[in-house]
């Protein structure tokens, strides 16, 4: 199955590490992911790019009504994808408050109170048994330090 798998507009670090991580798990389980941003690589993930040798997901603005979803690092229509209402969501991995989305079909959902989206896709590695690679785990960590801020966020966990 075609998936593409993006986070917020105006993207983090977060954002796209989770994209990139999750959509290399998904790939692992047998899914045909594609990893996306909705809009410009900021300064700061672009360093963790370059620095683990990782392209950069693919821009998009929107999503085709036929097009297979997972969302990451939010889930609120009016930080994601033009288009998503129509969209066949099928997943959402975040560590926000919960933003409104509605669906017609049952989706899984995995929205957990830690530091990072990447802190909730590290444990779907474990939990799979799938190897994480050097490059991953790079992009696992830099979005970890990124958003609880070296660990001083009141929003970090142990
Ligand atoms: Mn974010
Ligand atoms: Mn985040």
């Amino acid at each position: 199955m075609d998936i593409l798998v993006f986070g917020h507009k105006n993207p983090d670090t977060d954002s796209i590490c989770s994209s990139l991580s999750m959509t290399y798990l998904k790939n692992k389980l047998g899914y045909n992911a594609t990893a996306c941003a909705l809009g410009e690589i900021r300064k700061e993930a672009q360093f963790a790019l370059d620095y683990f040798k990782v392209d950069a997901p693919k821009i998009i603005n929107g999503v085709e009504a036929d097009d297979n979803v997972v969302i990451v690092d939010h889930n609120e229509y009016g930080q994601s994808a033009d288009g998503l209402e129509k969209a066949n969501l099928l997943e959402i991995i975040d560590h926000h408050k919960l933003g409104g989305i509605a669906t017609s079909v049952p989706i899984s959902v995995r929205i957990m109170t830690v530091g990072c989206t990447c802190t909730i896709i590290y444990n779907m590695y474990k939990e799979n048994n799938v190897e994480i690679p050097y490059e991953i785990a790079g992009l696992l960590l830099s979005a970890i330090l990124s958003d609880t801020l070296l660990f001083k966020s009141p929003t970090t966990t142990e």
